[in-house]
């Protein structure tokens, strides 16, 4: 049991150490994906379908030649018409994916690159399997026969989520199944279900293709949001988180704080015991900070020894108490055996009357040298008594 665990640990969470659970729920759906994944996947697969609706678009035009050699013509004429009605449809496809660039939108381009083949497959079959065909034209029916194992396949190259290709596959295997039964005579529900077997089997492989697409841009995007030494994101990223949890918290009127944080006296760790010291001390430090915040609240690194604690739905009163706590557990000791201090300046969106995060930060870091200058080892906030002392020294 343990190493299956581990195994699929290093498998889905390998590059930058998710926990597997994390990581799990990602791939099966797009609820805890940061912005930047969410970005970068649409790129990605409004890019593809752009792609694949320009070579469909030609080529289900282009089949149009094979029909005319392998039927009547008052067979092939007929599905030149669908044909061109699907052609029409991926170039209009095309074009739209020119013009659009989120993830809402992606998420409608891959349905429509589903619809377009979908329909064309149930309108075009039950035509040909009423058909005789024999020989050559037996070759190009069962092409038509193939086509949802086609469209199928295409899923395999889109960074998608499970749920995005259950919501591909599933209306696909029953158009399919409504097809063969409802339209087709002589039905034989043995082949039938052989298809749809063959049929889900392959849905899952390309649908599980998509999802490791999606897990290498997840892996990517963390490590391009964290940082290497400390695992907090980087200033960046932590930037554009800053600005969207400040704008949900104005739109909704809640409560946001930050907490500036900036290591005492750090130069002198560097100077008395190397780089390599300082560079253990940060580490130190960055998981005691992490094992003092809560899940919603998000640690980053803003410069070299100074951190940024975004803390969203947290007043003034709630950053002190976590603060607080941060004192009295400490932060361990530096390697000549003092404790480890901090200087915090704290701003909340509300008692500061900030208008942006800009200015958050700037009140939050002039509260830090407020803080430095009263003394280190403490915290300054926006309340007009003084803050309260800290209690470890
Ligand atoms: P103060 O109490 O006023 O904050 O004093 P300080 O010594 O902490 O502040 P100062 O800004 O003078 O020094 C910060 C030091 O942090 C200087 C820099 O060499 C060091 N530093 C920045 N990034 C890193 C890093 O990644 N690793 C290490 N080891 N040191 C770093
Ligand atoms: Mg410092
Ligand atoms: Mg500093």
């Amino acid at each position: 049991m343990e190493h299956i665990g581990n195994t699929l640990r290093r498998s889905l969470g390998g590059i930058a150490d998710w926990p597997l659970m994390v990581m799990i729920s990602m791939l099966i759906s797009s609820n805890q994906h940061a912005p930047d994944v969410e970005r970068q996947r649409a790129t990605m697969i409004i890019a593809r379908v752009h792609l694949i609706s320009l070579l469909f678009g030609l080529l289900t035009l282009l089949w149009t030649g094979i029909d005319a050699l392998a039927f009547d013509a008052a067979i092939w004429q007929p599905l030149a018409l669908c044909r061109i009605a699907a052609s029409s449809g991926f170039i209009a496809l095309a074009i739209f994916t020119r013009g659009i660039s989120n993830i809402v939108q992606a998420r409608i381009a891959i349905g429509l690159m589903f619809v377009i083949p979908t329909v064309f497959y149930a309108i075009t079959y039950p035509f040909l399997a009423g058909a005789e065909v024999s020989g050559w034209s037996q070759a190009v029916f069962t092409g038509y026969a193939l086509l949802p194992f086609v469209i199928v396949g295409g899923l395999g190259f889109l960074p998608i989520t499970l749920k995005e290709g259950l919501a591909c596959v599933v209306p696909l295997m029953v158009a399919n199944y409504v097809v063969q039964i409802l339209l087709v005579d002589n039905l034989n529900i043995y082949a039938l279900l052989g298809i749809g077997w063959l049929l889900m089997l392959l849905a899952l492989a390309s649908t599980f293709a998509g999802m490791s697409q999606l897990q290498l841009i997840i892996e990517l995007a963390k490590q391009a949001s964290t940082d290497p030494l400390t695992k907090a994101f980087i200033r960046r990223f932590g930037q554009e988180l800053l600005e969207a949890q400040f704008n949900v918290s104005e739109r909704q009127g809640r409560p946001f704080s930050l907490a500036f944080a900036d290591i005492d006296d750090f130069k002198s760790v560097n100077d008395q015991f190397g780089h390599d010291t300082g560079d253990k001390v940060l580490r130190q430090t960055t998981s005691h900070l992490q094992d003092n915040l809560r899940k919603s609240d998000i640690l980053v690194r803003w410069g070299g020894e100074e951190f940024l604690l975004i803390m969203p739905d947290t007043d003034y009163a709630g950053a002190a108490q976590m603060i607080e706590r941060l004192y009295d557990s400490g932060l361990g000791l530096r390697p000549d055996g003092a404790f480890l201090t901090l200087s915090i300046g704290v701003a909340e969106r509300q008692a500061d009357n900030s208008h942006t995060w800009e200015d958050l930060v700037a009140s939050a870091d002039a509260r830090m040298y407020e803080a430095k200058k009263a003394g280190k080892n403490r915290f300054v906030g926006p309340e007009p008594t003084p803050a309260p002392e800290p209690a470890t020294s």
